[in-house]
């Protein structure tokens, strides 16, 4: 399903989009699909040959049949067809070889391509720097730079809502326990993203938490990292189960809500098709701990609000679309940014926006825009700054890998596009509303207003 003839046809831009996004282990990958598409070619040749003469074979045979019952000059044409006979049967063996053969090129070409990342949009920075874009809450830069570096793992212990002891005894490092205000201030995290991202018609979904391996890869994530680095955690099988689909924790719910369209064939008269899903995320993080990835910052497992959308694909001169402009993924893309941008903004937290350089795009990505807020106790190390939301455009990647397809209007088949964001992730944006709302003389955090109506109007956490 993946578009090999667009690969065979620019087989330079395939390695140099691989070489940019840091996926170098597949740069040759476009030259080798044409390699081996070459071979397919040739055995379809030889293959097309050798049918023609099985059939020759075939019709021949059928004629004389009737002709040997009785018939003299029948009977002269047996030793010829018996001759021809065990020709056909060799030829048959010789046709299975071949059909074999043809199956693992295109298996192997397939695999090559389904490897293959996804192509930079213009807009990505090629490189390894992102791109500084906008900002949010910039008037607040004087102001809180100047409120010190304690961190949210001091604050959250002192003020009782945090608990990493407990977590090491129960989970090891990378767990933790929110406790009273703690527990509640991620409920009414939650439950606000949930008000902003419904009341713009995004519909919201309780996915699994566990999800078939292939799914994941299908959206584009692997086991591992280009790095080698364990991403998820996969379910162990028995014995007996061997045979069924491998089973892994999801680490975000944009797998499951991409998965919940797969094989299937929208209408594209409900596109575009919005979903907002609150689910567990499970992240293995192998080799990730350090001095600035302490408390909440990178975690093994942590609540998430995640936007995932279908649009129409880019018309590309298509005949379907009225009004592009509406329901693009151009459109879901900056809706989903304006809901990042109006939420952090109400929570207080200053940010900057990022336009997301190639190597930072994963395998699905065509654009990525992360948003990063300002952590007081992160100015030594990174100035301060944090991610945390992150935005992907992914054009077909994904459909054609889940096999998602929709009707254009003229009725030809196609497949959509898909868009991912977060709305919010709990640990980060908690983290931040610790040390950037903290009072240092009164000893409290300032509960940012629109979270107080989910919190029964508190204004302020106290020591408990
Ligand atoms: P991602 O799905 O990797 O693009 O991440 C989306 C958001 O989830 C990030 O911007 C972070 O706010 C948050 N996040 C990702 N990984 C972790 C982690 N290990 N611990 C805590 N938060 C995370």
């Amino acid at each position: 399903q993946i578009d090999i003839k667009h690969i065979r046809q620019n087989p330079g831009l395939y390695e140099q989009n691989c070489i940019d996004r840091n996926y170098a282990a597949h740069s040759k990958s476009s030259w080798r699909i044409i390699e081996l598409h070459e071979q397919w070619l040739a055995l379809q040749q030889s293959s097309r040959q050798l049918r023609e003469r099985n059939n020759r074979y075939r019709a021949h045979l059928s004629r004389t049949a009737s002709l040997m019952k009785d018939d003299t000059e029948g009977k002269k044409a047996v030793p010829v067809r018996e001759g021809m006979i065990s020709d056909a049967k060799a030829l048959k063996i010789e046709l299975s070889a071949i059909d074999a053969q043809e199956t693992q090129l295109q298996e192997e070409i397939e695999g090559l391509a389904q490897d293959l990342p996804n192509l930079s949009s213009t807009f990505t920075p090629v490189g390894t720097e992102p791109e500084v874009v906008g900002s949010i809450n910039e008037h607040l830069a004087d102001t809180k730079v100047a409120q010190g570096r304690y961190s949210h793992v001091d604050i959250g212990q002192e003020l009782g809502i945090l608990d990493f002891s407990g977590s090491a005894q129960t989970s090891g490092w990378g767990w933790y326990f929110l406790v009273g205000d703690g527990a509640m201030l991620e409920q009414a995290l939650v439950q606000y993203a949930l008000s902003a991202t419904r009341r713009r018609g995004w519909k919201a979904v309780a996915p699994p938490s566990m999800v078939y391996s292939h799914i994941g890869s299908a959206c584009g994530f692997q086991p591992r990292d280009q790095n080698g680095e364990q991403q998820v955690y996969a379910i162990e099988q028995s014995e007996k189960d061997k045979a069924k689909p491998q089973l892994a924790l999801t680490g975000t719910a944009e797998i499951p809500l991409a998965g919940m369209k797969a094989n299937q064939t929208l209408d594209s008269s409900e596109l575009p098709l919005k979903t907002v899903g609150v689910s567990r995320c499970y992240r293995a993080e192998a080799g990730a701990r350090g001095a600035n990835t302490r408390g909440l910052y990178r975690v093994h497992e942590f609540t998430k609000v995640e936007m995932f959308a279908w649009t129409l694909p880019d018309s590309g001169g298509e005949d379907h679309f009225t009004s592009p402009t509406a329901s693009s993924s151009e459109a879901i893309f900056e809706e989903m940014l304006s809901i990042q941008k109006e939420i952090l903004e109400a929570l207080g937290l200053r940010c900057r926006i990022l336009e997301m350089p190639t190597t930072d795009l994963g395998a699905s990505a065509t654009r990525k825009i992360d948003i990063e807020a300002f952590f007081p106790s992160r100015q030594l190390k990174d100035e301060g700054w944090g991610e945390v939301t992150s935005t992907s455009m992914c054009t077909d990647y994904q459909s054609r890998r889940l096999l998602t397809r929709m009707t254009s209007k003229a009725g030809k088949p196609m497949f959509p596009y898909t868009s991912n964001g977060t709305a919010l992730a709990v640990p980060r944006v908690l983290a931040a509303i610790l040390e950037n709302h903290w009072n240092e003389e009164e000893r409290t955090v300032t509960i940012p207003e629109v979270l107080r109506p989910f919190m029964g109007g508190q204004e302020k956490i106290q020591a408990q």
